[in-house]
């Protein structure tokens, strides 16, 4: 981009901005520029570009090239509610250089304001900078009078003759340059004297800006162009590359562990669902949090009161999120991120210019955070863009300071569920969190700052319930399904003595019914087994609860948020204590399931377009053969021989398995060992069209509803809005379930999904011959209570009528209507 020379917009007097009486201007708080002591009585256009902003006695322009002017008609000229001056332009009209904006009175304006000094400043100057004016001069109206230099072409030696330096790296940071590690890079950026710079895809951020830099959408393992210009450069350089290129002792957000439930919008009965954000069970009264609204006034009473106004507002808003910090000690950081914000020079210079144009305090710090937020909003990576609430959360934070009005918040009973169309990290925090026993939120998702701080302070969430939520009463007591995404408004009491029990079970000594071989009335056996992620306790916690075995070890998460991958010794003593717990019962363990919304750090990852249909999976392993080949050793080294079986996720091809199956064979040579007993995960429409192929080579299939639905109904499983219609009952689904059961004939069939924790989905797929059910924990009890009620001709029935049905709204229906206990 080449650089920009601004013709006069005026013809007088130019001095610096230094003279101008009004600290806005004077301390560039708005932005660099200069200032006309004008002697015509018309503003025109210094450049070609678009009214992106217009008051009576001011203009912002952006220029072609996307440097943002703003012309400002002398000092406190405000008050004068556009008496003496006529535009010529609207917004969002476009201009030429040397086009009439503003016609004014000269006279009128000198015997009514403070000082006719009008400023032209730059006010997107993170992006641009502009080569020192030359003042002490006369000017007429098209000479050039401020040069512009896009930040880009910031050339070797700064014109300061101080050195400029840049690196590119690629971004270490697991969740990417969200508001915690912008806060830290910005206090980084501020504690060195040179101008630090980030450029992502031709984006460019002032490092001291935690809004600019979190507008660049840095993601993991993007690349990030670092520059530092002034006399520490080399120092700052550093110092930078050293925030962004560590994982900063963050983890990746917990996105994998949450088994994003299969949901259908609407109530149904007396059921909402959503999608889960932190899982768990139980049971409160609901209380509905009331979002409060600020009333701002879009005029101002002029630049000095507004802008005192915003900074008092802004110093409350700090002491009180430090109160809060010290309550929320373990997500300390994100309110840390949010005070950072309350003093980024982005939002602040943004403010200005709207403060500067006559708005109120109120309004122009609306202004820039919702545009900021807009910023968020149009990022591609889901994780980033969740953290556009904490702009919104911002808004309310200083407008309440502004308004004098009372927050939000609330004096909590025990046991309280909270129903909240949008709830922000600051309500979270300033609530009393032993109080909060669930929280189901209409909108949001689960990788929203909200969600991770319930998540630190263990209360279970569901998010995305949509507009549904107002049908549920305040002061109901109801069940919080959090493991499969339900909430039941209305219970039935053998419904809350059942998740009592399923509670206590967790919770306490292991129910009769754990120690019990699982069966239908009618004797047919179903196997109940857990799905597991992490080490021997939560093994045990499942053995205890009644797990019959393990039908998912997602063997990735002792892959992830480590600096390399864990050898065959470590992986060894993971599996073989996991048998150990589980005594005589069958352990299977999924090959590392990395890839897509599970990356692994040490593992160069390409960018990809869609990454849930890229490298992820088995594919990924393949594609990682020594990684793979050290798994099955440690897998194959695990006694006794048999107990530990191998599961493939995300098959979509023959070709995959009987490659893995080759690398077990060598290795079981090498280690002169039997082959481990090998399944296959049905979680493509490809490998449940294809299952009789795959069953002649395999020793059983079980099903991932979870991918299966996503890749099925084509919706992102952790898109925030379509996450609670990808709905596993689908007719769509059953028919591939039922396509997978008959086409794998004898070799048994599993379902380890969250479809298998569904109440209404049990019968169903017994129904359709699957024999095996794998869930979280938490339902153990409670399932297996359930299909002790149900005989497999009723199922059969059901499932039968369910593959007829036209849509998943209609199965639900059907589910719900069979009589409770009996399927
Ligand atoms: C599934 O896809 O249903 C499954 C169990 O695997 P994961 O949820 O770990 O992708
Ligand atoms: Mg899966």
């Amino acid at each position: 981009m080449p650089k920009l020379v601004l013709a006069a917009p005026l013809a007088g007097w130019v001095a610096p901005l230094d003279e101008v009486p009004d600290d806005v201007f004077a301390k560039r708080i708005i932005g660099d520029g200069v200032a006309i002591d004008p002697i015509g009585s018309t503003l025109f256009a210094p450049c070609d570009g678009t009214v992106v902003a217009m008051a009576a006695h001011a203009v912002t322009l952006r220029a072609d090239g996307g440097g943002e002017f703003l012309m400002h008609l002398g000092i406190d000229s405000v008050a004068l509610a556009g008496e003496g001056f006529v535009s010529h332009v609207r917004q969002g009209q476009t201009v030429r250089v040397g086009d009439e904006l503003i016609s004014f009175n000269l006279e009128f304006l000198a015997s009514r304001v403070k000082s006719l000094l009008s400023p032209i400043v730059v006010t997107n100057g993170n992006a641009f900078r502009i080569v020192p004016p030359r003042c002490g001069r006369s000017v007429t109206v098209g000479d050039p009078i401020l040069e512009v230099i896009p930040c880009v072409q910031i050339p070797e030696k700064s014109d300061f003759g101080q050195t400029t330096v840049s690196r590119e790296i690629v971004c270490m940071l697991p969740n990417g340059l969200h508001a915690r590690p912008a806060a830290r890079l910005a206090s980084v950026a501020k504690a060195c004297q040179s101008r630090i710079c980030l450029t992502v895809r031709g984006r460019k951020a002032d490092a001291t800006s935690v809004a600019a830099q979190m507008a660049l959408g840095l993601a993991f393992r993007d690349r990030v162009l670092i520059s530092a210009d002034g006399p520490d450069a080399e120092k700052a350089l550093s110092a930078v590359v050293a925030v962004l290129a560590s994982d900063d002792g963050e983890t990746m957000a917990p996105v994998p562990p949450v088994e994003v439930a299969a949901a259908v919008p609407g109530v149904i009965g007396t059921t909402v669902r959503g999608t889960v954000a932190v899982p768990g069970l139980v049971i409160g009264k609901t209380r509905i949090w009331r979002f409060t609204a600020y009333d701002v006034p879009t005029d101002g009473l002029g630049i000095e009161a507004e802008t005192r106004a915003l900074k008092t507002a802004l110093d409350k808003a700090k002491r009180q999120l430090r109160r809060s910090t010290a309550n929320a000690k373990s997500e300390a950081g994100i309110l840390a991120a949010h005070e950072a914000l309350l003093d980024d020079p982005d939002l602040m210079r943004r403010a200005a210019v709207e403060i500067a144009a006559g708005r109120s305090a109120g309004y122009a710090w609306r202004v820039a955070v919702r545009t900021a937020a807009e910023d968020m909003r149009s990022l591609e990576n889901v994780r980033l863009r969740s953290r556009a609430d904490d702009f919104a959360d911002l808004e309310g934070q200083v407008l309440s300071q502004l308004t004098n009005a009372v927050p939000a918040t609330a004096s909590l009973s025990p046991g309280t569920i909270l129903l909240a169309e949008t709830l922000y990290p600051s309500h979270l925090a300033a609530l009393d969190s032993k109080k909060i026993a669930g929280i189901v939120m209409a909108g949001g998702g689960p990788t929203s700052h909200v969600a991770l701080l319930a998540a630190a302070m263990n209360v279970p969430m569901l998010t995305g319930v949509g507009k549904v939520l107002a049908a549920v009463p305040e002061g109901a007591v109801v069940v919080l399904d959090a493991e499969v995404g339900t909430l039941d408004f209305a219970p039935s009491p053998e419904r809350l003595a059942a998740v009592r029990m399923a509670m206590t079970a967790v919770a306490d000594t292991p129910s009769a019914t754990a120690a019990v071989a699982c069966r239908t009335a009618d004797g047919v056996r179903i196997e109940v087994f857990a799905n597991l992620g992490g080490g021997a306790n939560e093994a045990a916690a499942a053995v205890k609860a009644g797990a019959e075995g393990c039908g998912l070890l997602r063997s990735e998460f002792l892959f992830l948020d480590r600096a390399n991958p864990p050898d065959e010794d470590e992986q060894y003593a993971h599996y073989q204590a996991a048998v150990d717990v589980f005594a005589d019962r069958p352990v299977i363990l999924r090959t590392f399931d990395i890839g897509a919304d599970k990356p692994a750090p040490y593992l160069p990852q390409l960018a990809e377009e869609n990454p849930a249909l890229g490298m992820r999976g088995i594919r990924l392993a393949l594609h990682h053969k020594d990684m793979l080949r050290t798994q099955i050793r440690a897998a194959m080294r695990v006694r006794p021989a048999g107990r530990l079986k191998l599961m493939l996720p995300m098959v979509s091809d023959i070709s995959e398995l009987l490659a893995v199956r080759d690398l077990m064979m060598q290795v079981g040579t090498e280690l002169s060992v039997a082959p481990l007993p090998f399944g296959i995960m049905i979680e493509t429409p490809a490998a449940a069209i294809m299952a009789d192929k795959l069953a002649a080579l395999a020793d059983f299939l079980s099903i991932g509803t979870n991918d299966l639905t996503q890749y099925t109904l084509a919706m992102d499983r952790i898109h925030p809005e379509l996450a609670v219609h990808a709905d596993g009952l689908h007719p769509a689904i059953l028919r591939l379930i039922a396509k997978t059961v008959s086409g794998a004939k004898a070799i048994p069939v599993g379902v380890c999904g969250a479809l298998a924790a569904d109440p209404l989905a049990a019968a169903i797929l017994i129904g359709l011959g699957v024999r095996e059910l794998s869930v979280p924990v938490a339902v153990l009890t409670g399932l297996k209570n359930k299909i002790s009620t149900l005989t497999l001709s009723d199922c059969r029935v059901l499932a039968e009528a369910a593959l007829s049905c036209a849509t998943s709204g209609e199965v639900r229906a059907l589910a719900s209507a069979v009589k409770d206990g009996k399927a």
